[in-house]
């Protein structure tokens, strides 16, 4: 039995051909080539990326987005002060919780609207760029879609929800993928 690339459905081996190192069945061939002409098809002749390489395009990214985050985070924290200060009671400190939640959520939507924009587009955020790595999806076509895009960046919220272990998924999965990359259907790998 082997499974075929494309449509993931089983074969008999001897009902599928093996082309640039990838198993197709005889229906998705047609397919196969006509994205493999479009350039929108890596052949399986590609590295993933592995954990810290991974982990420097993130400090990457974090450094960039800091200094969009941190002159919010700076205001907020000074009108909160602000509350606290003015008010002896509860009301301060709701007001000092809500703000804090707003700037987590507006921090989080940035972040989100950066990484989903540059995969959507260029199938990289500048981080990863900079570190020669891609985001592509599992069958080993090129163009991430938006919605996946916007998805995989909600799905990193698990992954940092369970102690950041999605992330470190990568170090021992057979093909690096993160808890994000389970979910979404991605894998990472080096550019050529
Ligand atoms: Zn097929």
């Amino acid at each position: 039995m082997k499974k075929c690339h494309l449509c993931q459905q089983d074969f008999n081996d001897g009902d599928v051909i093996s082309l640039e190192g990838l198993d197709v069945c005889a229906g998705c061939k047609p397919e196969f080539l006509r994205r493999m002409q479009e350039g929108d098809l890596e052949s399986a002749y590609y590295h993933y990326a592995g954990f810290w390489i991974r982990v420097v395009a993130k400090m990457i990214d974090g450094l960039i987005l800091f200094t969009v985050t941190f002159p919010i985070g700076l205001l907020t924290a000074m009108i909160s002060e602000g509350f606290i200060k003015d008010s002896t009671s509860g009301k301060g400190l709701a007001a000092f919780f809500i703000l804090q939640g707003i700037n987590m959520v507006i921090g989080f939507l940035i972040g989100l609207t950066y990484s989903a924009s540059f995969l959507a587009t260029k199938g990289a955020t500048p981080g990863k760029m900079a570190c020669g790595i891609r985001v592509i999806n599992a069958d080993g076509t090129l163009k991430i879609s938006l919605g996946k895009a916007i998805g995989r960046g909600f799905a990193e919220i698990l992954s940092q929800m369970i102690l950041y272990i999605g992330y470190l998924m990568v170090a021992w999965d057979s093909e690096k993928r993160a808890l994000h990359d389970h979910i979404c259907n991605t894998r990472v790998i080096y550019k050529k």
